[in-house]
């Protein structure tokens, strides 16, 4: 039975057209922007410089040697560095071992930081300058890994503070390069957008942008390059997504002429949440397709049908039993108020 009605009311359960991930989202069990676990109320000024933080007093705290400063290693800006403690060891080969029915591979990989100059200068309060330098950074070092051998996936990520894992105030991007494909999330991105393509002959998100702009309901911002949208199935409430209008499946093909723009979505999805929630803690993601021996710098690039793209992940509702057992999300509001909320904020 299809009904054709703008939602239904009390709950609906939504379908992502590319994973085929179920959502819920239970509007019997509203609640309005003000009632979100938003940032502190009268959060202290966070300064630009602290004497007691490791990327803020590098003499005092020394760091890795670092892999990129940008503009230059004198008055650099933006600086990237190995995390001291990382999840991933740089190495030339990757060994395997077998344990029964049981195999692990070592830890090959990079796992680096990008930290901006100022104590708290990114998301929302960063200068665009600053921004374009720190998705240049991502870029850079982004390409830099595709072309390891031992790499075949690379992961940007950024924690907005502690709320969202967070262990450093100091405002910074992480990125991991892995000798594996994730599973879940990563993969399931991938079979869906593959499986889309298959069906219909073109992305799935090159034909989400399209119907988004003739709905014009979930779409919070757009420029010439970038849409920022509220997407149709959101895994919590005020979910965000960044998506490049021409078709790419990798960030490393993204050109330094293109970085305003980005950086002007960016800044306007992060201002968006920090007017309308108080500066909540959030995650950003970086999806792109992965650096394997198949992928984009190979003649039978078997990734073409995926379409790069950000997701900004506010930690305002806390994932309970249900949604740990199930993988089901349940979100209070429709996406189509959030973006609503999301532009009124301008
Ligand atoms: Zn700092
Ligand atoms: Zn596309």
């Amino acid at each position: 039975m299809i009904h054709s009605t703008r939602s239904f009311k009390d709950s609906e359960i939504r379908q992502d057209p590319i994973t085929g991930k179920w959502v819920v989202l239970a509007t019997a069990r509203a609640k309005k922007p003000e009632d979100f676990n938003k940032g502190e109320k009268n959060k202290e000024i966070i300064p630009d410089y602290k004497q007691d933080c490791p990327f803020c007093n590098q003499e005092k705290y020394p760091q890795r040697p670092t892999t990129l400063d940008l503009p230059n290693s004198e008055d650099w800006r933006v600086r990237v560095f190995p995390n001291k403690y990382p999840a991933f060891i740089e190495k030339d080969s990757i060994a395997e071992r077998q344990e029964g029915l049981y195999r692990a591979i070592e830890g090959v990989g990079f796992h680096e930081v990008v930290v901006g100059r100022d104590h708290n200068g990114y998301s929302y309060r960063a200068s665009n300058t600053d921004l374009m330098y720190f998705y240049k950074a991502l870029r850079d070092r982004y390409l830099y890994f595709t072309k390891q051998p031992t790499v075949n996936y690379v992961q940007v990520i950024e924690n907005h503070l502690q709320g969202a894992g967070a262990s450093l105030e100091h405002v910074h991007g992480q990125i991991f390069a892995l000798p594996i494909v994730p599973t879940d999330e990563v993969l399931d991105l991938l079979d869906g957008a593959e499986k889309y393509y298959q069906k219909n002959k073109h992305c799935g998100y090159c034909d989400i942008i399209q119907f988004e702009k003739r709905e014009n309901t979930r779409v919070i911002f757009e420029n010439d390059l970038f849409i920022l949208l509220a997407p149709f199935a959101p895994r919590v409430s005020y979910e965000q997504w960044i998506l490049p209008k021409e078709h790419h499946s990798g960030f490393e093909r993204l050109t330094d002429l293109e970085l305003p723009q980005l950086v002007e979505v960016v800044k306007r999805a992060t201002e968006g949440l920090n007017k309308g929630f108080n500066d909540p803690a959030y995650n950003m993601y970086l999806y792109s397709s992965p650096c394997d021996d198949t992928g984009s710098y190979y003649p039978q690039d078997q990734y073409a049908h995926f379409h790069w793209q950000i997701h900004i992940i506010p930690r305002m509702q806390m994932s309970a039993g249900f949604e740990m057992a199930t993988g089901v999300e349940i979100s209070t509001t429709l996406p189509e108020q959030d973006a609503e909320y999301l532009r009124k904020q301008f």
